[in-house]
């Protein structure tokens, strides 16, 4: 039996033809004084599989539409489906819960603890969860590997490239086998080179099917997707590419 959307539990697995991102007339204005609308009105899908970026110049709005497509802030207008889940229904606690079991977020700057192994700093993001111990480290192992880092998993931070650095990153957002993939400006602090690499693996974990969502300031970057939404004063817009 299908639930009704708002009423599916957090924790069921979505529908593969479930979108992974549906904004329906989202946005979010500031209250102020002056209040400031940083994401106008807006419908987004973002289906299971998608390689989507999203470009524009600062102060645009691709924060605010982080943070409202992460969870860590709410819309002022409009209904957010996460994974199918209506997430202005839910309470805080919830809302937090979905987060931590739906996304993987990447940062430019990678977070990573210095005085801790590539291997324990993917296992530490499964530290409260239920998954037991034996079975983290099996997994954090695996997603090193799925990385191309299997054979630097107990290297500290310090002896790893920046691009080594956001690789093991990406790990961990990985490990907890998440539905979205969420960037902000995950070759910001890397040379040419490094990003190249970054964004490969991004490609390549897009083409093993994991749903990609890159936020950029940097059209190079962003041509990389296979999908590219503008955004301008708050306005997104879709790009269409021949
Ligand atoms: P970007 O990430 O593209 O640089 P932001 O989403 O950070 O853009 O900002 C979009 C707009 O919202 C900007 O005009 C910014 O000044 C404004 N803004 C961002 N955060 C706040 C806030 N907490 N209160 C009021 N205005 C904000």
């Amino acid at each position: 039996m299908r639930l009704p959307l708002a009423r599916r539990p957090v924790h069921a697995a979505p529908d593969a033809d479930t979108p992974v991102i549906e904004f329906r007339g989202v946005g979010l204005t500031y209250p102020g004084p002056p209040p400031v609308e940083a994401l106008r009105p807006c419908d987004l899908t973002v289906r299971r599989g998608e390689f989507l970026t999203m470009v524009g110049p600062s102060g645009s709005g691709k924060s605010t539409f982080l943070n409202v497509a992460g969870l860590l802030d709410t819309p002022t207008s409009g209904r957010y489906l996460l994974d199918g889940i209506d997430t202005g229904r839910l309470p805080d606690h919830a809302r937090t819960a979905l987060r931590g079991r739906r996304i993987g977020f990447v940062f430019q700057a990678f977070h990573l603890l210095p005085h801790r192994s590539a291997l324990e700093n993917v296992t530490l993001a499964m530290l409260y969860t239920s998954v037991p111990r034996a079975e983290r480290l099996t997994r954090a192992r695996e997603a090193l590997r799925q990385v191309g880092l299997g054979h630097r998993a107990d290297a500290l931070p310090g002896r790893l490239s920046g691009g080594e650095r956001q690789r093991v990153a990406i790990a961990r957002a990985l490990v907890g086998r998440p539905s979205l993939l969420l960037c902000d400006e995950p070759t910001g602090n890397l040379d040419s080179a490094n990003a190249g690499s970054v964004l490969s693996l991004l490609d390549r974990l897009h083409t093993a099917g994991m749903t990609v969502m890159v936020i950029t300031h940097d059209s190079e970057v962003a041509a990389r997707g296979r999908r590219t939404v503008a955004v301008r004063d708050g306005a997104l817009s879709e790009q269409v590419t021949s």
